[in-house]
């Protein structure tokens, strides 16, 4: 059973010394219990918060202790009345290829499934910030103005899609011109500008003629900065994300705008509300499940995966998630089905 520990804290971006891959003998599973065995592993960026021991809404990883995250397995072996051999089940083993359980937390995906992955992402976690973070705090509507950063990743490219779904003029953002013309191309966006661009803020200015009714903050940093002028009175911003600092040991250099910030909420009446998917909606999941469901089979939503085989892949694959390296949803194959 080969497992990836937490070997050191980073300081600043992680290294591949912050990590650690042990073997050790594949557990039995005793009376109650089951064996699973990890096939896709999901790499997220609320990762890099469990690394640090900074007060945050979860606990930290101790040093030493597996990777947390969400995975897909296969039951290998059940002592368990509820579970049988060759299902398949959304969990959270972390980053490992084995795990013993007891059921609980487990939610069964069914025997035969077609993409079981896409439980990690538009399916799963990821597409479930997005729908909620949009539709309840955002609160779209027809012929407004969407602004979405990290726009091909499991949230943002699912965020700009619910948008055009509402009929919003859709405006992402990401790194790089083919991030850009996918997200054009394929999911569908008005238009999608790319954040490395020296003249960013004025091409941003010029995508939203009328301003910015809706923005989902994915990643703070310079794309607040040109977000902020352009806000309407009466907008919405959910906060959902800040991925651009995820690797700061220190605030910005001033100077300080937070007056400006202040101001520019009140004078403009805009509502910014912060939310965590896990604690704020989980009783939401089944309209989430269903709707999103549908609007898949129905062709309204498309879905990009990075995937990387192998585990001892996932700490390289990780810390280029976190610089905008990977190119759809980052999910490790930790074993062939
Ligand atoms: P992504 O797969 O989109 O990966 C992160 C992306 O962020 C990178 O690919 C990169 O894309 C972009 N990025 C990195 N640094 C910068 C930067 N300095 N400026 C602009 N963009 C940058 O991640 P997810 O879709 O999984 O997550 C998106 C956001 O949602 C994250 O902030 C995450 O923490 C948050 N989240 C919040 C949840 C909640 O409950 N509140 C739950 C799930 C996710 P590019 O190259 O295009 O710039």
């Amino acid at each position: 059973n080969r497992r990836l520990v937490l070997a050191s804290r980073p300081h600043g971006a992680p290294v591949a010394d912050n990590f650690r891959l042990e073997e050790q003998p594949v557990p039995t599973p005793a009376d109650g219990q089951l064996l699973l065995r990890t096939v896709w592993l999901s790499l997220d960026p609320y990762m890099r918060g469990r690394m640090s021991d900074a007060p945050s809404y979860s606990p930290p990883v101790d040093v030493g202790a597996v990777m947390v995250g969400g995975t897909v397995s296969r039951v290998e072996q059940s002592n368990h009345p509820k579970f049988k051999a060759g299902e398949w089940v959304l969990g959270y083993s972390g980053w490992q290829e084995y795990e013993l359980s007891d059921g609980a937390g487990l939610v069964k995906l069914g025997e035969e499934v077609e993409n079981p992955s896409w439980a990690l992402g538009v399916l799963g976690m990821p597409g479930f910030t997005a729908y909620m973070g949009l539709l309840d705090i955002g609160q779209p509507k027809a012929g407004e103005t969407l602004v979405v950063a990290a726009a091909t990743g499991p949230v943002g490219a699912t965020v700009g899609q619910i948008g055009k779904i509402k009929g919003c003029h859709v405006v992402g953002i990401a790194g790089g011109a083919e991030k850009c013309r996918h997200a054009v191309d394929v999911l569908g966006f008005d238009q999608c500008l790319d954040h490395h661009a020296d003249d960013f803020a004025e091409q941003l200015a010029q995508a939203c003629p009328k301003g910015i009714d809706v923005y989902y903050e994915n990643v703070g940093g310079k794309v607040f900065d040109a977000v902020l002028p352009l806000l309407n009175t009466s907008a919405r911003v959910p906060v959902c994300g800040l991925v651009s600092g995820y690797n700061a040991t220190s605030l910005p250099d001033g100077p300080d705008r937070l007056p400006l910030l202040m101001g520019t909420l009140l004078k403009k009446r805009i509502r910014m509300q912060g939310f965590i998917i896990s604690l704020d909606y989980s009783h939401r999941i089944h309209e989430f499940q269903e709707e999103m469901g549908r609007w898949i089979k129905e062709g309204k939503i498309q879905y990009r995966e990075q995937v990387t085989d192998g585990l001892e892949n996932a700490p390289q694959t990780f810390i280029g998630m976190l610089e905008g390296k990977n190119f759809g949803k980052v999910v490790i194959r930790v074993a062939k089905d």
